[in-house]
């Protein structure tokens, strides 16, 4: 049974939250791993470095198993907030801050300053070598160290949230997802000298896929080829939309896109850090629109440019793709977007910059069956939902006025239902008639929400 702090009428905060001994030593193995870590990148020595690096990896990943199954795989089943607000590590404490400028330390060295990581790059040659048939780069040290977390972490999540089938389902998807489509298949590809190709991103999100060039040369690499621009095509155009039809877009951001399943593992911890405020809404809007208008007209100019209509185009959309490489697919998508997690919450880029998350919300506010049901008349306003919620949706006022949820922002994970005292909830993808109407128990003068 979780122990609640007695309700105090003090003026000074409540003490900060302290670790339980028994789980002491799975952090220690973890904060071991992570001075192995750096032993692995400043060696020079190529063996060495390998050892290093191995030890690191055990301990980082063997560390925070342990500690997941000591923190949730014990406890009783069910949602408990586990002092998330105490902790300095989830509350922006001191931990959080020191977390969150190393993971955006860690961005800018990969981004801009990869000459850093060189012994831990060479490090993982062999692996590289066994998998592709060539040598390490940092998109490799990269992915390998993002598919570790999301599998780890996936791990935590699948102790935590196992007494409910629809998180262990899309817990197990997004893991899947990652190591099978976005680790193992590109290696693969390569090793077979064929395109590195990643089947689970698709324009927009990945805006390069139905650029003229790359089309062009994927077209030119025969039979494969011409089948990853198909799929390409198709997923852009037609699945997308017929699937957010029918499931909204969590078919994707919450079961499939590597950049939500990051979110939903290692980002989990965070989800209540999101800014719940009409201020951040309107800055929701305000960026992640244009950002989707930005690579729509960039690729519309590249086309333009490719079919000779209009000459000289290069002028205009070599700039403007190097400014959305720059800041969109390398500063917002990387630095800010998992280097904040700990401080922003774990869907900024989800929320503010996805190109790929404006699609599919516009295709999910207007053209989709997908709803969050609310019974109002059963809401205790305990507030549980919108703390859950990582996109930002006050999900609680919605609950308060028996105003069904039909956001573009929301991604359907479900932990607003999960985390719900009351069972107010429910995720639903009933036909779109009645879609909007409000619960029966409220006056429809209570339904004014954004
Ligand atoms: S409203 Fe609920 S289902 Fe949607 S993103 Fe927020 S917590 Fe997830
Ligand atoms: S909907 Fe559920 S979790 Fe949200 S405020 Fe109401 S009772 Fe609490």
């Amino acid at each position: 049974m979780q122990d609640f702090p007695a309700p105090s009428l003090a003026l000074a905060p409540p003490p900060a939250a302290a670790t339980p001994p028994g789980e002491k030593p799975a952090l220690a193995a973890v904060a071991l791993g992570l001075l192995a870590l750096l032993a692995a990148a400043a060696d020079a020595d190529a063996a060495r470095a390998q050892l290093s690096l191995g030890i690191a990896l055990a301990l980082l990943s063997g560390g925070a198993l342990a500690w997941a199954w000591l923190a949730f795989g014990r406890a009783e089943a069910g949602w408990h907030p586990h002092d998330l607000w105490r902790r300095a590590s989830t509350s922006r404490g001191a931990v959080a801050w020191a977390s969150g400028l190393a993971l955006t330390g860690f961005y800018v060295v990969l981004y801009w300053f990869p000459w850093l990581l060189t012994n831990l790059i060479r490090a993982l040659d062999p692996f590289s070598q066994s998998l592709r048939h060539r040598v390490a780069d940092q998109w490799f040290l990269y992915g390998t160290f993002y598919t570790l977390a999301v599998l780890v972490l996936g791990g935590r999540a699948l102790w935590k949230y196992r007494f409910s089938r629809y998180h262990l389902a899309r817990t197990a998807s997004v893991m899947f997802f990652q190591l099978g489509f976005s680790f193992l298949l590109p290696g693969l590809l390569l090793a077979l000298q064929q395109p590195e190709y990643y089947f689970t991103y698709f324009w927009p999100l990945k805006y390069d896929y139905l650029f003229p060039g790359t089309v062009a040369q994927l077209l030119h690499g025969g039979g494969l080829g011409v089948f990853m621009v198909f799929w390409g095509v198709v997923m852009a155009f037609v699945a997308t939309p017929v699937l957010t039809y029918f499931l909204g877009k969590r078919w994707y951001c919450a079961w499939v896109c590597g950049c939500g399943g990051l979110a939903e593992t290692a980002g989990d911890a965070y989800r209540q850090l999101s800014d719940k405020s009409r201020q951040a809404w309107r800055w929701e809007v305000r960026l992640i629109y244009p950002i989707l208008g930005l690579i729509v007209l960039l690729t519309a100019l590249l086309w333009l440019g490719a079919s000779g209509a209009v000459p000289a185009l290069g002028v205009v959309t070599g700039p403007l793709g190097q400014f959305y490489g720059f800041m969109i697919g390398s500063v917002f998508s990387g630095v800010v977007g998992v280097g904040f997690y700990p401080l922003l919450g774990s869907r900024v880029w989800c929320r503010f910059g996805c190109p790929m998350a404006a699609y599919l919300g516009l295709l999910q506010k207007h053209f989709s069956r997908f709803r969050i049901s609310t019974n109002g008349g059963q809401c205790i306003s305990c507030g549980n939902c919108s703390n859950a919620c990582e996109m930002g949706i006050d999900v609680k006022q919605y609950a308060q006025c028996g105003a069904p949820i039909v956001r573009a922002a929301c991604v359907g994970c479900g932990l607003c239902a999960t985390a719900c005292p009351r069972g107010v909830l429910n995720l639903e993808n009933g036909p779109r008639a009645g879609r909007l109407a409000g619960s029966a128990f409220i006056h429809a003068d209570s339904l004014r929400i954004l």
